[in-house]
């Protein structure tokens, strides 16, 4: 039995608190396409120079890339009871490529969680972590980039049947007993 499952929501909506405390409790791999940017970026490898300027300006990184980062993830052998995405796919492109990577082995992913919160709550989230990427107009933009390529995943996943949405306003222990009773519910199943 394997919980193959995808965080999706905006930026600022909690995915990444979340995934840590999933991480903890399930003891799955966090796959993170932003971290795993960040990370390049500051050891100044070559794929950290391909993804700075598109970061630096809180614009997507371009598909060959980051389609190709997480497939050499997805390879790895810790993935194969499980898995945490997110922060991927980020588009209908990436979503396909990964049902590529997932099929070729059997694989698929078993729930998209889908965390929701309103615009201002995701500004003054952003604003508070104060990160490079954090600053108003990088915000801004990211919510513009991100907002328009949501919906169509979550309508992706939902025409599939795996779509589970959250409410990511709540304090982080609430949002996860809701995290949590849906992925017990999956595991029993
Ligand atoms: P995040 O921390 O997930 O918001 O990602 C930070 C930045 O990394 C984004 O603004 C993008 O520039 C880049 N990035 C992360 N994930 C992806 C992805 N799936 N596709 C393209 N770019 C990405």
């Amino acid at each position: 039995m394997s919980l193959n499952i995808m965080l999706l929501g905006l930026p600022g909506v909690g995915k990444g608190t979340q995934a840590a405390k999933i991480v903890e409790k399930y003891n799955l791999p966090h796959i993170s396409t932003g971290d795993m940017f960040r990370a390049a970026m500051a050891n100044e490898t070559e794929l950290g120079m391909k993804a700075k300027s598109f970061m630096d300006a809180g614009d997507l990184v371009p598909d060959e890339v980051t389609n190709g980062i997480v497939a050499e993830r997805l390879d790895e052998e810790d993935t194969k009871p499980g898995f945490i995405l997110d922060g991927f796919p980020r588009n209908l492109d990436q979503a396909h490529a990964l049902e590529d990577m997932l099929s070729k082995e059997g694989r698929s992913l078993d729930a998209v969680l889908y965390f929701t919160a309103d615009t201002q709550v995701l500004v003054d989230r952003m604003m508070a972590r104060g990160r490079a990427d954090d600053t108003p107009e990088v915000i801004k933009n990211r919510l513009d980039v991100n907002g328009k390529l949501t919906e169509p995943i979550a309508d992706f996943y939902a025409e599939k049947g795996i779509l589970h949405k959250i409410d990511g306003a709540h304090e982080l222990d609430t949002v996860f007993a809701d995290v949590k009773k849906l992925l017990d519910s999956l595991e029993n199943n």
